[in-house]
């Protein structure tokens, strides 16, 4: 939204500068017209009217009026974008109106065309079109009608008029052409780019899941706990970790094979992130998982992991004689001076106490105060 308040804004800076400057040189010639009479037919003060206040008043009146139309953001985008080249043909069409040369004026309608393409929309190109369109036929109406209108009119003005309009007609079907070339282009090409996006989007968060799991992987579980750690410091919330390790994983392995022991490690990958959905539950490596608990202290997140534990214990694997089990360490982030690695670490050492006193339970760094 930004950005198109300031395309707008370098639009009307555009359309003052071009006003100012046709104001200068047209003053400029009406000045070197009287001073070194060209033409003799010109009189001061109406050339000056008709070449300079005329055309410079209506300028300004639209600049005035595009001014209060772009700036409000209550107008649909689109139509903004619209008043944008439509402006132009207004002042187009009033330039072709009341200037000595207006028929040269008609030049400014194929740019009009041209400058709608920049907006990539078929219907902005078809409205620039259908409004030059409207424009070319109204000047040159008036055009012919007082040609027609003066008595001592030669056939050769007929003609050079009629000539005039045609190149007209042609130029800004050529433009209309030319602008829909441009317009498929730009889409073709953001199209391009946004599937370029998709594919990348896709690719990373790709690199990030664990395969067999479907859970975040390593990686993924530093840089989520980075994010966090940050995210708990900057504003003052709390932040928990657990880790959770399977107990006596080897033997499962060793007595029931690997593709039970990939079973164990589904099934439990499931349990978590059911019992802690909301929270971000990665595959730390191997027979080991870190969960995240933003917001949580460590009261809290020890309950989810003690459901988690529970849930498990009960979990029949047919082929298996015992219940499987974890162990498990959660740890609240208080220190704001230690990395994702250290505090990992210190979650870690709950971890190593929960299996040597025994295994099968989560253990925490609460103390008596807490
Ligand atoms: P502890 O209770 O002390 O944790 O003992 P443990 O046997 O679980 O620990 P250890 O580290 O000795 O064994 C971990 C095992 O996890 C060894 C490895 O074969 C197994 N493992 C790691 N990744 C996978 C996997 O993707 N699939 C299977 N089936 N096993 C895996
Ligand atoms: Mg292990
Ligand atoms: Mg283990």
């Amino acid at each position: 939204m930004k950005d198109e308040q300031v395309k707008f804004k370098t639009y009307l800076q555009i359309l003052i500068g071009l006003t100012i400057a046709v104001f200068v040189a047209e003053l400029a010639y009406v000045i070197a017209d009287e001073a070194f009479n060209w033409d003799e037919n010109t009189v001061f003060f109406v050339a000056l009217r008709n070449s300079c206040f005329i055309p410079t008043l209506i300028n300004s009146a639209i600049i005035g009026v595009e001014y209060t139309l772009l700036g409000n953001p209550n107008i649909k985008l689109k139509y903004r974008e619209m008043f944008t080249y439509l402006g132009i043909i207004v002042m187009t069409v009033s330039l072709c109106m009341f200037h000595i040369a207006h028929l040269e004026m008609c030049c400014a309608f194929p740019i009009t065309v041209l400058a709608s393409a920049v907006y990539g929309k078929r219907e902005h190109v078809k409205i620039a079109f259908m409004a030059s369109l409207a424009g070319i036929f109204s000047v040159f109406a008036v055009r012919f009608i007082r040609l027609l209108s003066e008595e001592d009119n030669e056939s050769i003005d007929v003609v050079f008029v009629t000539v005039t309009f045609f190149i007209c007609l042609t130029m800004l079907v050529a433009s209309f052409v030319v602008s829909e070339l441009i317009r498929k282009t730009i889409e073709h090409a953001s199209h391009e780019m946004s599937y370029q996006l998709d594919t990348q989007a896709n690719l990373k968060e790709k690199t990030r899941i664990d395969g067999m799991t479907g859970l975040y992987n390593h990686s993924a579980f530093y840089e989520l706990l980075s994010r966090e750690m940050k995210a708990a410091d900057r504003e003052g919330r709390p932040l928990t970790i657990a880790i959770a390790d399977i107990d006596n994983f080897k033997s499962v392995n060793d007595t029931y094979g690997h593709s039970n022991g990939d079973e164990v490690l589904i099934t439990l990958s499931e349990i978590f992130r059911k019992t802690c959905d909301g929270y971000l539950v990665c595959r730390y490596g191997g027979e080991e998982f870190g969960v995240i608990f933003p917001g949580l202290k460590t009261k809290e997140a020890a309950e989810y992991m003690q459901k988690a534990l529970e849930t498990i214990r009960e979990v029949n694997f047919e082929w298996c004689d015992h219940p499987i089990t974890f162990s498990c360490g959660v740890s609240r982030f208080y220190d704001i001076r230690i990395s994702p690695e250290q505090y990992f670490m210190q979650a870690d050492r709950y971890l190593y106490k929960a299996k040597y006193s025994g295994k099968n339970k989560v253990v925490t760094d609460l103390d008596p105060a807490e």
